[in-house]
């Protein structure tokens, strides 16, 4: 379940971004995920609320995610299209000749935190 490590590599960067900012709690983290990154969203929540709970900022941190669907270009033809994680072949001329534009994303969009005053 490669999950657990997403997971603690993004709460690692929640918690030190929250630390330097001051905040007493983070209210809500969102995340934008690739589907070529094939994140299983239930491991992905299940593997949130175990280690949320290790670090007192996070112990309440909700998680959203944004879906990023995959888009690739064909080298051969220049046309883009749309695809799911198993089909990358070009829709217009057939080549497999594709790179990748997006769907392997991975990142920390942004993140509410709260701060004592
Ligand atoms: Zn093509």
């Amino acid at each position: 379940m490669h999950e657990i490590g997403i997971v603690s590599g993004i709460l690692k960067t929640v918690i030190d971004t929250a630390r330097e900012a001051g905040a007493s709690r983070v209210v809500r983290v969102l995340l934008r995920i690739g589907d070529m990154c094939e994140v299983v969203p239930e491991s992905l929540d299940f593997a949130w609320e175990v280690f949320r709970e290790d670090d007192p900022l996070t112990l309440e941190a909700a998680l959203e995610v944004e879906e990023v669907h995959p888009r690739s270009r064909c080298l051969v033809c220049g046309e883009v299209f749309a695809h799911d994680r198993f089909h990358m072949r070009c829709p217009a001329c057939g080549s497999g000749d594709t790179h990748l534009e997006c769907g392997r994303e991975l990142d920390i969009v942004s993140m509410e935190i709260e701060t004592d005053d």
